[in-house]
């Protein structure tokens, strides 16, 4: 947790006058993996941890900007911004700014300080947190109002274009969009989503952070990606209505999978098994079938480990570790793969248990120590009022 006032009194302490605080929240994909990019669906929410961006308005042009969580301080010139792709946290900051110009928002200078409680680079999207509370701080003091679908472009843009990222719409559009109580179902074709409210029954959903990156995260998406779209080619021939593998149903994928090679074949299973998933995950939600849904989590799994393949033994331990304890109806990776962390779903009275048994068991054989922390669904970016 955020120790607010102190946040406050440390922005005053460096610079000299009080700041405006906004919040923008991480976020969790319940399910629906690796269907961004193949325009299908995906459930996240956004989580009760955030980062908030403290900012107040200079006369120049420049952006001071501290980062509480590096101990690192630098300076923009809002005239000069460059092209990023340094590699480091400038970037998203550059990014964003430039992103807002971009899109029309004129902008001031400012005094900015950054804190997350968000684990940096652990896959919760720190990157997105830190995109959409800046973006909002800085069109706040810039009077410059922009609507919500804008705002979340523009923390892509920064990803896109100034770190380097072809990410997805689901990071930005949860940390913009989200509702407490609520994940969302949201369409990554069309970009319309509906709030499903978590009634969650006694139950409630568990973070694990594996504490582990494999470095061959992004070449194995590229190839992932590469995959899938010579799917969608051969699949065309039989089937030329279809756009992307969103279009394809399991009894047509059935029908004609057999025309594809081995490896595309088992990458089009996942997704379009997924997309089904992911549908069926938010109708359980909205009619309280937890243990429905719980299977469908620890289905999701099963197709990215072995159909997909972007699990990693951490994750699979993690995994397996949570489903073997009492009170679990089901758990899965969450994210890209090849590290970052799980979700649990876990009854209340097991919560303790469940925590003492899997963080013994992944440190007993791997030598680490997991995070694991519960997660409420929370509210989209705000202004905290002071
Ligand atoms: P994730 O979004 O899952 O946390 P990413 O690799 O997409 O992981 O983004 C993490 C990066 O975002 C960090 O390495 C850092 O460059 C930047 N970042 C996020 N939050 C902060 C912060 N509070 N201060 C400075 N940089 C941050
Ligand atoms: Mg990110």
């Amino acid at each position: 947790m955020i120790d607010i006032p102190a946040l406050a009194a440390a922005f005053q302490n460096k610079y000299g006058n009080k700041p405006r605080l906004f919040r923008a929240p991480g976020r969790v994909n319940l399910i629906g993996e690796h269907t961004d990019y193949n325009e299908g669906f995906v459930l996240p929410m956004a989580i009760d941890q955030q980062t908030i961006a403290a900012i107040s308005p200079r006369p120049d042009r420049m952006l001071q900007v501290w980062s509480m969580n590096l101990s690192e301080t630098a300076e923009l010139n809002l005239d000069a911004l460059g092209p990023g792709r340094r590699g480091n946290w400038l970037d998203y900051i550059e990014g964003t700014a430039a992103a807002l110009m971009a899109s029309g928002a004129s902008m001031t200078g400012a005094n900015i300080a950054i804190q997350s409680d968000i684990a940096l680079g652990g896959g919760l999207s720190s990157s997105a947190a830190l995109e959409i509370s800046l973006a909002k701080a800085l069109l706040s003091i810039s009077n410059s109002p922009m609507d919500n679908l804008s705002l979340t472009l523009a923390g892509q843009t920064a990803e896109h274009v100034h770190v380097g990222i072809n990410s997805g719409i689901m990071d930005q559009f949860t940390s913009v969009h989200s509702s407490a109580g609520h994940a969302i179902l949201l369409d990554c074709r069309s970009i319309k989503s509906r709030f499903i409210p978590l009634n969650l029954k006694g139950y409630r959903i568990l973070v694990c952070n594996s504490r582990v990156k494999h470095s061959l995260a992004s070449s194995e998406y590229n190839q992932r990606r590469r995959d899938c779209e010579r799917g969608v080619k051969m699949l065309r021939s039989l089937l030329p209505e279809i756009r992307s593998l969103r279009d394809v149903s399991i009894s047509d994928f059935s029908k004609y999978k057999s025309i594809l090679p081995d490896f595309v074949l088992r990458c089009c299973r996942h997704v379009i098994t997924e997309n089904a998933r992911t549908l069926k995950a938010a109708d359980a939600l909205e009619t309280g079938d937890i243990t429905e849904m719980g299977a469908l989590m620890s289905a999701s799994h099963q197709s990215l480990r072995d159909d997909y393949l972007v699990s990693c033994p951490e994750l699979d331990l993690l995994v397996n570790s949570a489903e073997s304890q009492p009170g679990v109806l089901g758990a899965r990776m969450t994210g890209g793969g090849f590290g970052g962390c799980t979700v649990s779903m876990v009854k209340e009275s097991a919560i303790e248990n469940f925590k003492e048994n899997v963080a013994h068991q992944y440190h007993v054989e791997t030598g680490l120590i997991p995070d694991i922390f519960v997660v409420s669904a929370s509210n989209g970016a705000s202004e905290i009022p002071i």
